[in-house]
């Protein structure tokens, strides 16, 4: 039966491989290939167990040891570490405990830290006691889409029967907790042959005796609930098509992402936008039921942490405040309306998922990967009210249950124990020149503040590892090959970044080059290579950037790479060293002009930097070497020697001062600023 069509799901289970491994290992074996597969279940979704015989290692006596998914991560990655070990006694023992004291849901959770066993730091899942009360050793909660979809209908005890045919049993809605567990514990004691249980509006578990039969017991069920839903005559669940396409949806969103992520903030604080254009998306965003489905929120607690109880819908050429308006108004309302005595403080009342009918979907979050997942699990919500609108009809959970998970008090705990935010985390920067040297190492660092970064380029193949550079540091990265002397080029870049993160924050002006000549000997094909880079080429990506800055209404920072020469002429350097001082005047005159924007203009002057750096390599070392009349081998010892401190001056110095620059959490306060980055040059010095 499996893997018969392409929207089953295949086993790709190998017993060798499970045979060779020790209980803990192939519990986390098979959570890998779980999770490995999103139709499976949803990122950072379900979990998995196993019972495990194991000796104490205080009194050496076997014990049941119960092994399971800890809380947050994939299963798809999740290691040995992410699974909590506990006394599988203690937690049962817990059920009598809560009743002679009297203990609420979330009273018990503090408790399952004393029943930690081996000293295991992994902190157990809410779903701890779901996987406890089954009476078998393997287990697996998954949220399947194909299943979520009959799990989610409105006649869903009725269509686990036909689709199951006993196979399930069915457990109706309930918060996940000790009662939950409870619940599942009782339905197998009064239905003895059932393999697994329907969740309503959640997903499912199943079991078995070992992990080979629960991986494929687990496929299996998901298996059956595809078939159904694509045995189903309804070929239209979203009704008919009634909104055109967009002939040009790319045009479309470049003019509405700046200002969607400008108008987004909440307490000052931006966010990433992504885009899905996807198929999928646009057959629900054309579709007659769009109003209607979204107006009705999702279903699988998972999802619907990230993507708010209903996503915003906003027409192509609409008026964007007033819609964010009525959105934050009656997300305001349903808080007012559902808040419990100790809720948390209202969260950002803006909307994390933007629906544009034709066009597509724009999703949002504090990071590039935070806003991806909130995409995709949108898109497992579109799955779901797909599935069950083909075979039934999609019900949304109530709206107090989905506040009360949205404002759970552990989940607000759970929030509160993230590491803090980096100080760049929410922006975007743009470095050009970004390949090597000053751009590449700036790159870098911009990434590990925790900034998306774009990096544009001339040079694809230098540009890909630069890319790679950004990407080893946990940050988001995006590569654009780009000659900034071509308008067309230039402003396919910024879109490239628009499209990607949704705007810009950062923007760090450095592709350049430099050519030796008095201006008398100035090479004509020097001048036109200078003039292009460093006046026209700096012009116009400025240009842009204020822009694209001003739409977003959010400010943003601006940094210029000059030069020493910028104010202290080099000799036989006319072109260069004037272009440079033409670069710091016009970073000066964008501090002056958009202060009121918001947007702040600053520069450096580095000075002597040859190691690393992409302009020594050719003509500029080979002409510097002959004007100082030494080899060109000499050029490292000579700049060294001419620093006041002595001292190598790297792309790394440089890109600490861009940085501090570029932080809006450090320098807010300073713009029309040149910080010197020279191992000390008194010729250098401004004044
Ligand atoms: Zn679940």
């Amino acid at each position: 039966m499996i893997g018969q069509t392409d929207t089953l799901v295949p086993s790709l289970w190998d017993s060798a491989k499970s045979a060779s491994l020790d209980p803990v290992a192939e519990l986390v074996y098979a959570s890998n290939l779980l999770g490995a597969d999103k139709r499976i279940t949803n990122f950072g979704g379900g979990n998995t167990s196993s019972k495990v015989r194991m000796p104490d290692p205080l009194t050496g006596e076997e014990v049941d040891v119960l092994w399971v998914k800890g809380s947050g991560g994939d299963l798809g990655t999740a290691t040995r570490a992410n699974f909590a070990s506990l006394y599988q006694d203690r937690v049962l023992a817990l059920e009598d405990l809560a009743k002679r004291r009297g203990l609420q849901e979330d009273d018990i959770v503090a408790l399952y830290n004393h029943c930690t066993f081996g000293l295991n730091p992994t902190a157990c899942s809410i779903d701890t006691p779901l996987h406890a009360f089954v009476p078998f050793s393997a287990v697996s909660h998954m949220h399947a889409d194909a299943v979520i979809a009959i799990a989610a209908s409105k006649d869903a005890e009725k269509l686990n029967q036909e689709v199951w045919n006993g196979r399930m049993g069915f457990l109706p809605w309930k918060r996940p907790g000790f009662d939950l567990g409870l619940m599942l514990r009782n339905l197998i004691r009064e239905n003895p042959g059932i393999q697994g249980a329907l969740m309503q509006s959640h997903g499912f578990i199943c079991w078995a005796d070992d992990w080979a039969s629960c991986y494929e017991l687990t496929l299996d069920l998901i298996n059956q609930a595809q078939e159904f839903l694509d045995r189903s005559p309804q070929k239209q669940p979203f009704g008919e098509s009634i909104t055109s396409r967009s002939s040009d949806p790319k045009k479309v969103l470049l003019e509405l992402l700046p200002e969607l992520r400008g108008k987004t903030r909440h307490n000052g604080l931006r966010q990433i936008a992504k885009v899905d254009t996807s198929e999928e998306v646009l057959e629900f965003v054309t579709s007659e039921k769009l109003g209607s489905l979204a107006g009705l929120g999702t279903s699988c607690p998972d999802h619907f942490l990230r993507t708010k109880i209903r996503p915003m819908v906003f027409n192509e050429g609409g008026d964007l405040e007033a819609s964010l308006g009525a959105f934050r108004e009656a997300y305001g309302a349903y808080y007012e309306r559902c808040k419990r005595p100790d809720s948390p403080a209202m969260r950002n009342p803006n909307p994390s998922v933007v629906l544009i009918p034709g066009v597509g979907m724009v999703s949002l979050g504090k990071t590039d990967q935070e806003a991806r997942v909130t995409g995709e699990f949108y898109r497992n919500a579109i799955r779901v009210m797909k599935g069950a609108e083909s075979v039934s009809t999609y019900t949304a959970l109530p709206e107090q249950e989905a506040f009360d998970i949205e404002y759970w008090l552990l989940e607000e705990a759970k929030l509160k124990r993230q590491p803090p935010e980096k100080d760049l985390s929410r922006q975007v920067a743009i470095v050009t020149g970004a390949a090597q040297g000053i751009g590449k190492a700036t790159a870098e660092r911009l990434g590990q503040l925790g900034a998306c970064v774009v990096l544009l380029d001339i040079n694809q193949e230098k540009l890909d590892e630069a890319v790679e550079g950004v990407k080893a540091t946990g940050a988001s990265a995006l590569g654009v090959v780009c000659d900034v002397t071509s308008d067309e080029a230039l402003a396919g870049a910024f879109d490239a970044a628009t499209l990607a993160y949704g705007g810009i924050d950062i923007v760090v002006v450095n592709a350049g080059n430099a050519r030796r000549g008095t201006v008398a000997e100035t090479d004509p094909e020097d001048y036109r290579l200078l003039d292009k880079l460093l006046m026209k080429g700096y012009f116009d990506t400025i240009g842009h950037s204020v822009n694209l800055m001003k739409r977003q209404g959010t400010g943003g920072s601006i940094t210029v790479v000059a030069s020493k020469n910028g104010v202290a002429v080099g000799s036989n350097a006319a072109l260069y060293s004037a272009a440079k001082a033409f670069e710091l005047h016009l970073m000066r005159s964008v501090a002056v002009d958009h202060a009121k924007d918001g947007i702040r203009s600053n520069a450096v002057n580095p000075d002597a930097v040859v190691i690393g750096s992409g302009i020594w390599n050719d003509e500029w070392r080979r002409q510097t070497a002959a004007s100082l009349g030494i080899q060109p081998d000499e050029i490292e010892a000579h700049y060294r020697n001419r620093t006041m401190l002595k001292v190598d001056v790297t792309p790394d110095d440089v890109a600490e001062a861009i940085c501090w620059l570029a932080n809006e959490k450090r320098s807010s306060r300073t713009t029309g600023c040149v910080i010197t980055v020279d191992g000390g040059n008194r010729e250098g010095f401004l004044r």
